[in-house]
């Protein structure tokens, strides 16, 4: 449990270091961009209408940019349906003649009609008429380092303090207005409240944003959709009254290029392919998308895109790190009956995808109830605590496979990997492999005077003087009761039997009383010693059988001795 907590703590920090360090910031975008294309779509925008100019209708217009007579016939035709604001996305600083007195009269009586600038980087001017009428808006683009717009600029404050709002709020607050909404700003926060929703202005770290510029008013753009998400009508049908009776009435009418060769395209999350600008959306569709947001926020309730805090989002991949570690290694610990490599391949590879789905899959329904939480650094986090408490199981079991549980030295299925090893790295070099097996002298009479748990200690004692007792070369083992043995890799048979007469002495030494023995006072051992160049020896086994023998005549000698084969 603790190292679980541990790990998961571990693992969530890193993850949460490198997405500070932008790491995943990338691949979030890519998901919220998935997301976005991926969830159902919405309706139709009915109190939309934009008006395209294609690169039809400027080649049958003969004429780019539009004369001022053709842009006031145009403003002319569509406010004589009333709608409740028109937004001009072109640029319109510079009188285009024919017909720019007529457009000033148009522009003098239009209160409706908000004409674009834009102040951030290169600045471009606006109409004078409507800037001095103050029926001007900012058109900037707030723009991602991949590229895509995915936040929308609802406001910034100029050098001298003055706040300017951008297309899209203007429209829509002059829509709301006459429905009797207004904003309203909390100072603390910056929430604006605005009808039926809250827009959140957007912070440098939101979702799986990071360190992001978060200067004037942001939100996160919830896009409705691409051009058919709006009602068009090209600029030519209006200009040839071929319009629908009340098309333009009581809505917001956005005027924008949609022709390649003016290239207002802007990369947003339905852009997969980069190479493809077909894929970009024209710029008047961003503000379309922008107004659509704050009006059907406010009027229909519909939801903005909102993060947690971003301690909440702390929680969030530690409680995903946490969570599956901790699933992974009770699935590792239930099924202890198969086979072990197979079992641990296979659970963290079934507690990555599993819960990688299902980290994806909440993601994505938080995301549809507008919420959006990261998801690429908690599957960072817990896969790797994952995989970290798979590795430490994994070692752990090999240890607990190899170790003998009372006397925590290794067990007799060591042993035996170990000598075979030895035994052959000792026929390939042709030198001196020893081996010792030790047996405690009457040691039934030692549990039957002391009891079963004393004897155990006693166990307990002895292979702790055999391990210290011999090189980090060499292995002692438990071979089974209370039986040991040692193996001696390149030791010839005059060495190891000193090792055992001295691993004999050591365990006398520790004076553990042993009342009933008949080899003394205290607790004694006897040992037998083989050597691999010993006549008859050929095989390992064999090698075992001199040494047994020898620790026969041990005991037949009077115990509490080694004594060395022949
Ligand atoms: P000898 O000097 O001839 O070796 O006499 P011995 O009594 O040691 O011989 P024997 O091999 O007959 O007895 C071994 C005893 O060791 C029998 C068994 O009760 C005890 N024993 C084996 N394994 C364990 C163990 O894990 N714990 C305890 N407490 N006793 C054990
Ligand atoms: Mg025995
Ligand atoms: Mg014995």
């Amino acid at each position: 449990m603790c190292s679980l907590l541990l790990v998961s703590f571990a693992a969530s920090a890193l993850s949460i270091g490198a997405t500070y360090l932008k790491a995943f910031q990338l691949f979030e975008w890519l998901t919220f961009d998935t997301w976005v294309r991926l969830r159902p779509l919405e309706a139709k925008d009915e109190r939309i209408v934009v008006v395209t100019i294609s690169e039809s209708d400027i080649s049958e217009l003969g004429q780019w940019p539009i004369s001022d007579r053709t842009l006031s016939q145009l403003i002319t035709r569509i406010n004589q349906q009333q709608p409740r604001a028109i937004g001009l996305d072109i640029y319109r600083d510079l009188p285009i003649k024919p017909g720019t007195e007529e457009l000033e009269t148009v522009l003098r009586s239009t209160p409706n009609l908000i004409g674009v600038e834009k102040a951030v980087g290169q600045k471009v001017k606006t109409s004078p008429i409507l800037e001095e009428q103050e029926q001007t808006a900012l058109a900037d683009v707030v723009k991602d380092t991949d590229g895509k717009i995915r936040r929308g600029l609802l406001s910034i404050e100029l050098n001298d303090g003055q706040v300017e709002l951008g297309l899209a709020t203007i429209l829509a607050l002059m829509y709301l207005e006459l429905e009797g909404i207004q904003p309203e700003l909390e100072e603390d926060t910056g929430i604006i409240s605005i009808g039926q929703t809250e827009l959140v202005p957007f912070k440098s770290n939101h979702g799986g944003y990071v360190g992001a510029d978060e200067g004037g008013i942001q939100i996160l753009m919830n896009y409705r959709g691409k051009q058919n998400s709006f009602s068009q009508i090209s600029i030519i049908d209006v200009l040839n009254d071929r319009v629908a009776e009340d098309l333009f009435r009581d809505r917001i009418v956005l005027i924008g290029a949609v022709a390649v060769s003016l290239n207002d395209f802007l990369a947003t999350p339905y852009s997969i392919n980069r190479a493809n600008q077909v894929e970009d959306l024209p710029g008047v569709f961003i503000h379309a998308n922008l107004t659509s947001q704050i009006v059907s926020g406010a009027l229909d309730g519909r939801s903005s895109i909102n993060s947690i805090s971003e301690f909440g989002e702390w929680i969030w991949i530690f409680a995903w790190s946490f969570g599956v570690s901790t699933s992974n290694l009770i699935l590792l610990n239930r099924q202890s009956n198969l086979r072990q490599a197979l079992l641990i391949f296979g659970s963290t590879v079934l507690s990555l995808v599993i819960p990688g789905l299902l980290l994806m899959g909440s993601g994505y329904l938080l995301f549809l109830k507008g919420f959006w939480l990261p998801v690429i650094s908690p599957l960072f986090s817990l896969t790797l605590s994952t995989i970290t408490i798979s590795w430490y199981y994994n070692q752990n079991q090999t240890k607990l496979a190899s170790i003998d549980s009372l006397t925590q030295i290794p067990n007799r299925r060591s042993f035996e990997e170990f000598l075979e090893q030895k035994w052959g790295e000792n026929r390939k070099k042709k030198q001196n492999l020893s081996l010792v097996l030790c047996d405690v002298d009457f040691f039934k009479k030692y549990n039957d005077t002391y009891g079963h748990q004393a004897g155990d200690s006693c166990l307990q004692k002895v292979a702790k003087v055999l391990a210290k007792s011999v090189r980090n070369s060499d292995l002692a083992a438990r071979y089974g009761g209370e039986e040991f043995v040692v193996v001696l890799p390149n030791t010839p048979p005059e060495i190891a039997i000193v090792v055992a007469q001295r691993i004999c002495d050591r365990l006398k030494s520790l004076e553990i009383p042993h009342l009933n023995s008949e080899a003394g006072d205290y607790v004694t051992m006897s040992c037998g010693v083989a050597n691999s160049n010993f006549e008859g020896v050929n095989s390992s086994e064999e090698l075992i059988a001199k040494a047994d023998k020898a620790l026969y005549q041990a005991k037949a000698q009077g115990r509490d001795r080694a004594v060395l084969g022949k």
